[in-house]
């Protein structure tokens, strides 16, 4: 059972009038909850030609690597957002972001957005969202322990683009849909 965010009286699921999406709405003060898609904004964070990777002290996916990612705030940009998360995640400090990858899974309605950065000194921790956190070579990655399809995407772009190209700011984009059959739309 649902109920108003502005009145606290029942709400029921319905189309309101000139829409076409069913909502969440308010019989009695008529309020309407918009649900839209969320932006997961994180870190790709590389230092000596590793990959930092944190295992999940949390579900979903509990156990699993991932990179350090995590909902957007509200007051923050989305580099800020993935530079929150890394310190959250892997006590570390990302920097020199360069916008690397954006995900849209819009069954879940999810959009990816990682950037791909430097480690700070080559230092990190375990943040308090993590079991540990490793630096991880292209030959070490536990590639059936990665927590989402977005990362496996990432991480396999990233060994990919580096055969071609040194600087980071020359790696190109990567926009994809991510669908429920896991097929790739490139665009
Ligand atoms: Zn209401």
């Amino acid at each position: 059972m649902a109920y108003c965010l502005q009145c606290g009286h029942k709400a029921e699921y319905k189309i309101p009038e000139d829409d076409h999406n069913t909502r969440l709405v308010c019989p009695d003060c008529g309020y309407i909850y918009y649900e839209n898609p969320k932006v997961i904004c994180g870190a790709l964070v590389i230092y000596e030609h590793k990959v930092l990777l944190c295992r999940r002290a949390i579900e979903p996916r509990y156990g699993y690597w991932t990179l350090p990612a995590g909902f957007m705030e509200i007051g923050e940009t989305i580099a800020e957002g993935a530079a929150r998360e890394t310190v959250e995640e892997a006590d570390a400090i990302a920097i020199n972001p360069h916008l690397y990858c954006i995900y849209d899974i819009p069954d879940i309605g999810q959009i990816y957005v990682l950037y791909l950065t430097d480690l700070q000194d080559g230092k990190f921790g375990t943040g308090i969202e993590s079991l540990e956190c490793a630096l991880f070579s292209e030959e070490d990655i536990p590639w059936d322990e990665i927590a989402f399809e977005a990362v496996k995407r990432t991480l396999t772009h990233y060994f990919a683009d580096r055969q071609h190209w040194q600087a980071h700011n020359d790696f190109p984009l990567h926009q994809e849909t991510i669908a429920k059959d896991k097929s790739i739309k490139r665009y």
